[in-house]
């Protein structure tokens, strides 16, 4: 099966999260014909399915999203045009990612294999309706499988350069320090906030939260912001505000990092608020068996043997980790959330063949 009229048709559907504008309705046509049972799993407005077929070997799942970002302007073709031009196939969703669901089920045509999939629209929005609750509703259904496979573009320079085997977390923390206002001259009957904040953002800057692991880079903290917007030279300003990032690996939790921030804010600013958000926590797949099989199926494809790193932003495998090993593989990432996203069908072609390989290895 050529995934390239799959890809199209799905390119066509403006599904801007949370729309759907009828993408998983085309893709689950697609999978029914081809013998799986499809559960529709809308949760709040967003759609999701999950498809099974059952077969030989270990249970594999490929996790992936229909969702797209806004396109944007200036496109040279129509963003939901599905076109093709000098053998690449342009529009939002071509790299990232709804070429790779088309691969994954052209590949799952051609190969026996109990194969199963996690649909989602809510990847590149809030992700609360997506992934998560899924794997919530599959996991009471006994249907967490043995590996999963994500399907966002991983490859660097060539198809099969990269595998995904964890990602790192990341917390933002808004802190705000308030003192007491008064006059530059007398200081002694004010608190300058600032005063007691700038020592404890010292102390965080230079700290070193870790020195890495061997799958991971070391954690970074960047403070990203300090506002008082105080207009006056004689003036102790009341409050201030400062805002922080930590890109954490898998030494470190959202509880862990708290925990930290508020020990060194504590002998200078006791009285500090402090916000935190974890847009998700450090994950990682250590490399087993699974890990091999899809490392040489990629390789028996492509002559390469991907590099397993754990690089880049987060994605919906920080859910998929909580259940079972995931690793994310796809497309080369070149062209992803940009204008004129795009794909050689060649690439569409040869990933195909490689999840076809990954399908067969696990069905062994
Ligand atoms: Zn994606």
């Amino acid at each position: 099966m050529d995934p390239l009229p799959l890809a199209q048709s799905l390119l066509r559907c403006p599904s801007v999260t949370p729309e759907d504008a009828g993408a998983q309705a085309i893709l689950a046509a697609a999978l029914q014909d081809l013998g799986f049972t499809v559960t529709h799993l809308p949760f709040g407005n967003i759609k999701n399915f999950y498809a099974e077929r059952a077969g030989p070997g270990a249970k594999l799942c490929f996790a992936g999203h229909t969702d797209v970002v806004p396109p944007g302007e200036n496109w040279k073709h129509d963003p939901f045009a599905g076109a093709v031009e000098n053998d690449f196939l342009f529009g939002r969703g071509a790299c990232d990612m709804k070429t790779a669901i088309a691969a994954f089920v052209a590949a799952a045509a051609a190969t026996p294999g109990h194969v199963s999939l996690l649909i989602t629209g809510d990847e590149e929005g809030e992700a609360i309706n997506g992934t998560a609750r899924v794997l919530e509703w599959m996991a009471a259904e006994k249907k967490i499988p043995d590996f999963c496979v994500v399907g966002e573009p991983t490859c660097q320079a060539r198809l099969g350069d990269t595998i995904k085997i964890g990602r790192r977390g990341s917390l933002s923390a808004t802190i705000t320090v308030t003192g007491r206002q008064g006059h530059t001259a007398y200081p002694q009957k004010a608190d300058n906030p600032i005063h007691r904040l700038i020592p404890a953002l010292a102390e965080m800057a230079v700290h070193r939260l870790d020195a890495g692991t061997e799958w991971f880079e070391p954690s970074t903290l960047q403070i990203t912001t300090i506002d008082v917007g105080n207009p006056a030279s004689n003036v102790i300003p009341a409050g201030v505000t400062a805002k922080l990032n930590i890109r954490f690996n898998n030494l470190h939790t959202e509880a862990s990092l708290s925990d930290w921030i508020i020990e060194i804010l504590a002998p200078h600013a006791s009285m500090a608020e402090l916000k935190i958000h974890c847009s998700g926590e450090a994950f990682l797949t250590q490399p087993g068996p699974e890990m091999e099989k899809l490392s040489a199926a990629i390789a028996g494809v492509t002559g390469i043997t991907p590099a397993q790193t754990t690089g880049g932003g987060t994605s919906d495998a920080r859910f998929i980790a909580r259940y079972c090993p995931v690793a994310e593989f796809g497309l080369i990432g070149a062209t992803m959330h940009q204008t004129d996203e795009c794909v050689p069908v060649d690439e569409l072609r040869n990933l195909t063949a490689i999840y076809q390989a990954v399908i067969q290895s696990f069905a062994r």
